[in-house]
Order: C-alpha cells, then sequence, then structure tokens
C-alpha cells in the first residue's frame, strides 16, 4: 500500500463486501516508498536515530493512509472511521522499531463496527503500556491485521497486494508458475522464509496460531487469490506445492576442525553474537579426528563472517577456511512429502541429469533445500518445476 489509487481501489473492494453485509475492518500500511524516505530522513538528522522517535517517525505514514482512506469511503457515501494504534490499543512490548503485539482491546473498534462504520486501523504500529508509541518492524501491518483478525474472531484476514496470489514458482523465472488455489500455514512459512516475499513471516505464524484463514489476493481484481489455511487430506495429495531460490546466501566452509566437544560453539558464538543469521549447517565426519564444517550466512553478513572466521579459524586451530558468494539455495516445499517417498532423490535424479552439482542438502518434514551454483538457479527451478508437475492443477489423477 499505497498510492491515492490503491487506496481507491481497496476501497472499493473492501465497500462491495461492507454491502453484501459484512462487518469490515481495514488495516492499512503507509504509501509504497514512504517509509523508506522516513528512515532516510532520520538519517540525516541522526547517525543512529533514537528508536523512540524512529517510532513517532514511521508511524506517521500510516495515519495519512488511513484518513484518506476514510475520505474515499465516505465520498461513496458509506460510512467509516480511522484510528491509530493507541486509539485501537493495540498493545506492544517496549521493543522500539521492532515492537511485539502483546495484546489487542477489541472493545472500540467492535462498537465503531455495530455503528455501521468500515473501521480503518494503522497497521504496523501499537502503543506501550507507558503510552509510548512503537511500530513492529518492517513489514509489519500484515501481522496487525492479523492480529485484529484474531482478537475480533473474523472470518478471515484478506491481504490485498501487488501480486495476485502465491504462485508454484517465481512467474519471472518461469512463466509456468501456477496459482496456488490453497496452501497450508506450514508450507507458506516455509515459502516467506526461503524468499517467496508475499507474505510476512510473522503474520504467517500468527495466523497459524491463531487459526486466521489468509486470502492473499491482488489489490486490483475480484479475482481469487490464494488461501492460506489449516492442512487437510486433499492438500496432502500432492507431494510437492512449490520451488522456490535464494540467491542472497553465501557458504563459507572450514577444513579441518578438531572434532572435540565445544568446536561448533567456539565457531557459531561469535557469529550469533554478532547479529548474524546462520541459515545451514553441516559438519562432515572424517575418518581421523578432524572435521569440516560447511555453513550459509546472509550475503549482506558475508565479509563480516570472513572476518569473524579469520579470528575463529585460528583459534579452534583449523588448517584452513573458504567461502562462496555465488551460490543459490533452492528448495522444494509441500506437506504431501510426509507421506509421498522418493521426493528426495526425485530431486537429486533432476539435478544431476541437468549437470549441476549439490554443494550442501538439508531437509526438514516439509522441505529438501540444496545448495548449487548460482548460474544454474533458473535452470533447476525450472527442471524441477516440469518434473514435479507444479504447472498441473492439484486434483489427484482419476477425479480431473
Ligand atoms: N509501512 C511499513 C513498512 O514499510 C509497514 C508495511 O508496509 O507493512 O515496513
Ligand atoms: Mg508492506
Amino acid at each position: 500500500m499505497a498510492n491515492p489509487d490503491k487506496i481507491r481501489a481497496v476501497a472499493e473492494r473492501v465497500m462491495k463486501m461492507a454491502q453484501q453485509g459484512n462487518q469490515m475492518v481495514v488495516v492499512l500500511s503507509a504509501m509504497s516508498g514512504e517509509t523508506n524516505r522516513f528512515v532516510d530522513l532520520a538519517g540525516q538528522m541522526q547517525q543512529i536515530p533514537d528508536p523512540r522517535e524512529m517510532d513517532m517517525l514511521l508511524s506517521s505514514g500510516e495515519q495519512v493512509t488511513i484518513s484518506l482512506f476514510a475520505m474515499a469511503v465516505k465520498n461513496a457515501g458509506l460510512d467509516a472511521i480511522s484510528l491509530l494504534g493507541d486509539q485501537v490499543k493495540i498493545h506492544t512490548n517496549t521493543r522500539h522499531t521492532k515492537a511485539r503485539i502483546t495484546n489487542v482491546d477489541p472493545e472500540l473498534i467492535t462498537a465503531q463496527l455495530n455503528m455501521g462504520k468500515i473501521v480503518v486501523v494503522a497497521g504496523f504500529q501499537g502503543v506501550t503500556d507507558d503510552g509510548h508509541i512503537t511500530t513492529l518492524g518492517r513489514g509489519g501491518s500484515d501481522t496487525t491485521a492479523v492480529a485484529l483478525a484474531a482478537a475480533l474472531k473474523a472470518d478471515a484476514c484478506e491481504i490485498f497486494t501487488d501480486v495476485d496470489g502465491v504462485y508454484t514458482t517465481d512467474p519471472n523465472i518461469y512463466p509456468k508458475a501456477r496459482k496456488i488455489d490453497k496452501i497450508t500455514y506450514d508450507e507458506m512459512l516455509e515459502l516467506a522464509s526461503l524468499g517467496a516475499k508475499v507474505l510476512d513471516i510473522r503474520c504467517v505464524s500468527l495466523a497459524k496460531s491463531h487459526n486466521v484463514p489468509l486470502h492473499v489476493r491482488s489489490t486490483f481484481t475480484d479475482t481469487e487469490g490464494t488461501w492460506v489455511v489449516e492442512e487437510n487430506e486433499e492438500m496432502e495429495a500432492l507431494p510437492v506445492s512449490g520451488v522456490t531460490y535464494n540467491k542472497n546466501e553465501a557458504r563459507i566452509t572450514i577444513s579441518k576442525v578438531p572434532d572435540t566437544p565445544g568446536t561448533a560453539t567456539q565457531i557459531f558464538s561469535p557469529i550469533s553474537d554478532a547479529g548474524i543469521i546462520v541459515d545451514m549447517i553441516i559438519q562432515n565426519t572424517r575418518s581421523s579426528d578432524l572435521t569440516d564444517m560447511t555453513f550459509t550466512v546472509p550475503l549482506t553478513d558475508y565479509d563480516q563472517a570472513i572476518e569473524i572466521i579469520t579470528d575463529v579459524a585460528k583459534e579452534v586451530g583449523a588448517e584452513s577456511f573458504n567461502g562462496d558468494k555465488d551460490i543459490a539455495k533452492i528448495s522444494i516445499v509441500g506437506v504431501g512429502m510426509r507421506n509421498h517417498a522418493g521426493i528426495a532423490s526425485t530431486l537429486f535424479k533432476v539435478l544431476s541429469k541437468e549437470g549441476i552439482n549439490i554443494m550442501m542438502i538439508t531437509t526438514s518434514e516439509i522441505k529438501v533445500s540444496c545448495v548449487i551454483a548460482e548460474k544454474y538457479t533458473e535452470l533447476a527451478v525450472r527442471s524441477l518445476h516440469d518434473a514435479f508437475e507444479l504447472d498441473k492443477d492439484v486434483l489427484p489423477v482419476g477425479e480431473q
């Protein structure tokens, strides 16, 4: 969200639903680019902006969109009221710029709904118990929406966005990508953490824990998007739901590390102390009492991680270390993997047929990920999409 056109487009969708007899609460984020502009302005005033003042600044963008939205609704002859986070009592903890919602008081919203109004709430912001304004971290409006849906026991939380749903893979890489009608929370969590940027991870996990059905859909059409819902048997019919990739990671390997208790903590504590999030970790077994450790870090943290490892490798007595920025992680995700055999081996077969070397492998119950050379990303994604027939609709054979 949201330029004036988008505000009007969403207002139209919302008013239509209201006229069908639904009580509507709308959560808005700031105009697109606005929050970035604030971050930039803050940096011009103070090198490391004061977090409390930062929240005062960042939260202002949403005040603009909610008031404009309410005006658009009133212009069409319906009634609306815009409310800020502190007015609807979205309580958060005190961690400015990355606060967590602790409690939502739905009373005021319910009262306004019962007066026949469309209630328009500022996303991304809340208030501490002491009355200070907080924000929830970038992309936080989706989380506000789900928190309100949960508190109000809403039928669903509809997320209007620039894309018309969640796809089996990135349509920019593969035009055969298909819009998914229904996906489980767990699959969506995997897809979100693997780099599919449609929905914020916090919003999905909150929806999962409160069982709020999410509908990801386009701002500009009435077409159904993708529903993110609880798992059911029908969804397990298909072993793989999507293929994702992430080029924003780098690999680091430390070779011939003494295979003794405490080595892993010696290596990874300084990395985590620096706030670097390690994704995959693999430790090899060697025949001697030495081992190799390979792990991945976000590309943006690579240089800092290498600096840390330069010292750490010496400390633990490793023989050498090396890194590679030109890697990508490709993953297949699907709840059906739990009861379909041979999914990982199909993946390996597909990659080997294309001559793509696998550098690292990790698996979870509903995901298999491989690290490969970055230049093969597109080829791998397309081949896997074909091999698992993701362009076909979800109905099991015989039921078409
Ligand atoms: N305006 C905030 C941001 O840009 C919140 C959001 O977009 O969800 O991060
Ligand atoms: Mg957003």
